[in-house]
């Protein structure tokens, strides 16, 4: 389809695009250029004249769904954290009286531990890996190495 044509046509020379006469697409001479993106054809089958408008930028059209996308995006990351937030207050909840340990890469530690990190502060540990952990901290989910000896 034209639509998608991006070239502009060329006056004098031939351009390929839409006929709505002919229904199906011919070669045009291409009469004159009244703007950057419109050009006047004439179809070389049935000479019919009309406007050639070069398809309008991607980002005019786009603009809705993407609108939308951002908007899902959005509440996606939302509802993370709303479930990360509820994630660290159980853990915290069923974790409570257990003695916290502070972290070190050089100790090996167990799912379920309340962890004391120097930097992150408390965590709670939700797996475990041969080489990390996974630690549930207030904020987000980070990985830390451990058994590193
Ligand atoms: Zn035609």
């Amino acid at each position: 389809m034209s639509a998608e044509t991006v070239e502009m046509p060329v006056v004098g020379k031939s351009f390929y695009a839409f006929c709505k006469k002919c229904d199906t697409d011919r070669y045009h001479t291409v009469l004159a250029l009244p703007t950057d993106t419109s050009a006047k054809l004439q179809c070389e089958v049935c000479k019919a004249k009309s406007t050639w408008k070069k398809a309008a930028p991607k980002k005019a059209t786009a603009s809705g769904p993407r609108g939308a996308a951002a908007k899902a995006k959005a509440n996606a990351a939302a509802a993370r954290s709303a479930a990360h937030t509820a994630e660290f207050e159980n853990l915290a909840k069923s974790l409570e009286s257990t003695p916290e340990k502070a972290y070190s890469m050089k100790v090996a530690f167990e799912k379920d531990t309340k962890l004391k990190h120097p930097t992150f502060g408390l965590g709670y540990i939700r797996a475990v890996q041969p080489d990390k952990i996974e630690v549930v901290f207030q904020d987000e989910v980070r990985n830390l190495v451990h058994n590193r000896r």
